[in-house]
């Protein structure tokens, strides 16, 4: 039996964490789960899961919290102090990493401090402090599996090889919703048009990074931390069929990949019961439904935000940081009908052009340069938007 705490429990990933664990209650067992906002969800969860914590991000919504469980045998707690209670719980083994963005940065630190293995799907946790998080990682002996599922492709595709042998990691992408819609029609793009992502189904805030291609940016970005590599040695493939979730190339020429149907309960599961491999109820994969898997280079004039990730990884310290803040608040502002679509990327590139990159040496001088970031992209956001 192994023991959980879920960071998220309330979201996309939370939910399909869930579903891999109500399928195998001989083997899992939640010790505790947090949500932001959605106390009724958290509450039936609460109810179904029997964890000994629950939390909820804000301390005015425990008063509430604690009426919905009313009679349940469970501790609610709130804010970031009940964030981190959950993440160090004496019996939990593994932390799910779900919640969304840098709020995740703090609970996550505290799960590797109290030795759990971490199970991160929180990319933005090594975007903006990848080197931090590795350290601490080694320092503290646990163990990271990805649960992003170019990574966690990556991580079955490396199994077994020595590092030295591989020659590149090529990334797929979707490419999202606007893969062929003409550059003159971005500005003018809905934010339902690009919620409506063609394969995975998805929070919203990755699936706006998903339609602007900065989630392939931070998935370079992790990558790179996650499997101790350079920028030049990691490619990103347009394959808009998510089949191929990733592959890696190796110095004899030889390339292996994962495939499967995109579903990220299959990425979960193997993060959750690793080394083992169990059922999932994803839909087997029949390539004969296939007539044919495509490939092509991203269209990097079309979607600046790649080419922006790669330019805060390469200037490194805290421009990674600044880049998720102005990413996280631009994405915010454009899902609030307050700027256009393209007016994201525009947003993050001014925010990165007026930083200087300097060293960062601890999460709490992270959590600096992000408020730095989100403030002046807000600024921005002002001025340009309507
Ligand atoms: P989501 O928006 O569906 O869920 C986010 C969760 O975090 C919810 O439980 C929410 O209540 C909680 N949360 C939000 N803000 C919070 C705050 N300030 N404090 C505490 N809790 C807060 O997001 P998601 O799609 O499940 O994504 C979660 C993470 O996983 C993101 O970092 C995303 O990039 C990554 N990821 C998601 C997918 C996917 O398929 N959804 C795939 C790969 C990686
Ligand atoms: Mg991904």
């Amino acid at each position: 039996m192994k023991n959980i705490s879920i960071l998220g429990s309330t979201g996309s990933i939370g939910i399909s964490t869930l579903e891999i664990i109500r399928s195998h209650p001989d083997r899992f067992r939640v010790i505790a789960m947090t949500a932001g906002k959605n106390l009724e969800l958290l509450a039936q969860q609460v109810k179904q899961f029997a964890p000994r914590i629950a939390v909820v991000a804000s301390p005015e919504d425990v008063p509430r919290m604690k009426e919905l469980c009313c009679g349940l045998d469970v501790t609610v707690l709130g804010g970031v102090e009940g964030l981190i209670a959950a993440a160090t719980a004496d019996e939990t083994e593994m932390v799910v990493a779900a919640i969304v963005g840098a709020a995740g940065l703090i609970p996550t630190a505290a799960a590797i401090r109290a030795r759990k293995d971490i199970a991160l799907a929180n990319k933005e946790t090594l975007v903006t402090a990848g080197h931090l998080f590795m350290e601490l990682v080694a320092e503290f002996g646990v163990r990271l599996f990805p649960v992003d599922s170019e990574h966690s492709a990556i991580f079955q595709s490396i199994e077994g090889h020595r590092s030295e042998d591989i020659q590149k990691i090529i990334l797929t992408a979707s490419g999202g919703p606007f893969l062929n819609t003409p550059a003159s029609q971005l500005p003018t793009v809905t934010v339902r048009d690009a919620l409506n992502h063609p394969n995975w189904s998805m929070g919203k805030k990755i699936t706006i990074d998903s339609a602007t291609m900065m989630n392939k940016g931070l998935e370079v970005i992790e990558a790179r931390w996650l499997f101790n590599t350079t920028v030049d040695k990691i490619q990103v493939n347009i394959h808009p069929q998510s089949i191929i979730h990733s592959m890696v190339e190796y110095v004899d020429g030889c390339v292996i990949a994962q495939l499967g149907t995109p579903d990220m309960k299959a990425p979960i599961a193997y993060a959750l019961a690793y080394p083992e491999r169990i059922a999932t109820g994803v839909k087997p994969l029949d390539l004969t439904t296939f007539s044919g898997l495509t490939f092509s280079n991203p269209d990097n004039d079309k979607f600046p935000c790649l080419g922006l990730a790669y330019r805060a990884i390469t200037a490194g310290e805290s421009m990674p940081a600044v880049m998720n803040a102005a990413n996280e608040i631009a994405v915010e502002k454009f899902l609030g009908g307050h700027i256009a679509f393209t007016q994201i990327a525009m947003t993050i590139e001014r925010t990165m052009t007026a930083h200087t990159a300097h060293n960062l040496c601890s999460i709490e001088e992270v959590l600096q340069a992000d408020i730095w970031g989100r403030d002046l992209a807000r600024e921005i956001c002002k001025e340009i938007g309507h």
